[in-house]
């Protein structure tokens, strides 16, 4: 059997190819924006990911960094024959130096004409953030609450944060000025349907109604559950974004495209991760990973046969996408909005108020891009 190496322990072969001609080659638009990428080169790492970490949580095993040249190749080889633009970043935690993980891939997708989302820590100034969105080919940001402070054993020391405690007032204020792309990526073992999440959610959305709030992983709803409990309590609000990435879940992109629609989804991958080449199973509010490739977590393998039809992740999430795009009887139209419009219209719209407050000479002006600096600030392991 052909394979070829992604990177890492991803590889690309005959069945991904077969599985590709069968259900998406006839089926996927020929234009996509994929707009939930990571890459960073691993030379910004500034703090070593313990073998501890490492087998807390699966993502954390399979989740090296690829440079944007593999991220490229990587996106050439699994979307054969398409048009990809990538709306990227690098990797939220405080073992990365985020300031120049940020120029990196800001740099390396104006080389490809792919976008990007800054990673922004809630202790920058908003001057920072503004510095940041006037540069080119930065769309938005992508706060997190890992970014609260650095907590080298666990991925989870803030996941029971707040969202206006990693996603401050005063850079909302800028991000509203600025029209721009938040990838929100929501916290609490709850997901999207904690009380606190809707109400922070809905406060974001009544004070600062120009921000492009786009939820992240439809809310973390990997399991039917989760959708029904946080989806369907935002479905109404027309100004609410969701990317549908790193969900594998038939039902979760039905009850989305179904009660949110297919103008309102955009299509991501959170690639890297999806590479991995297996399938998942659920049970009420847990997921099961499945996958032939050796790793800590998995300990439940299944039949060689069963494994020898394993794809991709990422082939997996978009069967699922089309079979609920069948049922709903979607056509090209939506199609193409939920794999490019979209995202494209939200882009447009970012890229023309960047125009004017260019135009207009506001703090950040980006005339003249190689004189706004970003300022340095130290690195601090914990931020009180
Ligand atoms: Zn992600």
């Amino acid at each position: 059997m052909k394979k070829d190496l992604l990177f890492h322990v991803f590889d690309y072969s005959d069945v991904d190819r077969a599985f590709w001609q069968e259900h998406l080659e006839n089926w996927l638009p020929r234009r996509i924006i994929d707009g939930h990428v990571h890459f960073v080169d691993s030379r910004y790492r500034i703090e070593t990911v313990t073998e501890e970490l490492r087998r807390q949580y699966w993502v954390w095993e399979v989740n090296e960094m690829p440079t944007a040249q593999t991220a490229e190749w990587c996106v050439r080889t699994t979307f054969p024959g398409r048009e990809v633009v990538c709306n990227a970043f690098g990797f939220p935690s405080l073992g990365w130096d985020i300031e120049l993980s940020n120029e990196y891939v800001r740099t390396e997708c104006l080389e490809r004409n792919w976008y990007c989302c800054a990673i922004i820590r809630p202790t920058w100034a908003s001057e920072q953030i503004d510095a940041l969105l006037s540069r080119p080919g930065v769309i938005g940001v992508k706060p997190f609450y890992s970014l609260l402070g650095y907590t080298p054993n666990t991925r989870d020391g803030f996941i029971n944060a707040n969202i206006l405690d990693f996603l401050p007032q005063e850079h909302l204020e800028v991000i509203n000025r600025r029209h721009a792309w938040v990838v929100l990526h929501v916290p609490k073992e709850e997901r999207l349907g904690h009380p606190d999440n809707l109400r922070q959610i809905r406060r974001i959305r009544e004070q600062y109604p120009d921000v492009k709030l786009v939820i992240a992983h439809l809310g973390r709803s990997y399991t039917e559950y989760h959708a029904r409990q946080g989806l369907l309590a935002l479905a109404d609000d027309p100004g609410i974004f969701f990317d549908n990435s790193a969900v594998l879940n038939p039902e979760v992109h039905y009850l989305a495209l179904r009660h949110i629609g297919p103008d309102r989804i955009i299509y991501g991958t959170d690639n890297p991760p999806m590479y991995l080449r297996g399938r998942r199973q659920w049970n009420g509010r847990r997921y099961f990973n499945r996958t032939s490739v050796p790793l800590h977590f998995n300990t439940e393998r299944e039949a060689p046969e069963i494994e020898a039809g394993y794809t991709l992740y990422m082939y997996e999430a978009l069967r699922a996408i089309k079979d609920a795009c069948i049922r709903l009887g979607f056509g090209a139209n939506e199609t193409n909005n939920l794999f490019h419009g979209n995202a494209d219209r939200l882009i447009q719209d970012i890229l023309k108020r960047k125009h004017e407050l260019a135009g207009a000479g506001s703090a950040g002006d980006s005339h003249d891009k190689s004189r706004v600096a970003t300022p340095r600030l130290p690195h601090s392991k914990v931020v009180p």
